[in-house]
């Protein structure tokens, strides 16, 4: 799965798919820049483990609405 812009830190960060949902990523567990990772795993973005749409599904709405 590609990397993508994390929307709440802005750090690229890794994607996994969404069950029943094929027009949505959801974004890698990751820290805060310049925050040290804690014991039970690295959570403290809030944008980790956030869904958004996937680029290639929004172009293809966007194209489809021509
Ligand atoms: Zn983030």
């Amino acid at each position: 799965m590609p990397r993508i812009e994390c929307p709440s830190c802005g750090r690229e960060v890794g994607t996994g798919p969404v069950a029943g949902a094929p027009g949505l990523y959801c974004l890698a567990r990751h820290d805060r820049p310049g925050r040290t990772a804690t014991i039970d795993g690295l959570l403290s973005c809030v944008g980790s483990l956030a869904t958004v749409p996937r680029p290639e599904a929004v172009e293809e709405a966007q194209l489809s609405l021509f």
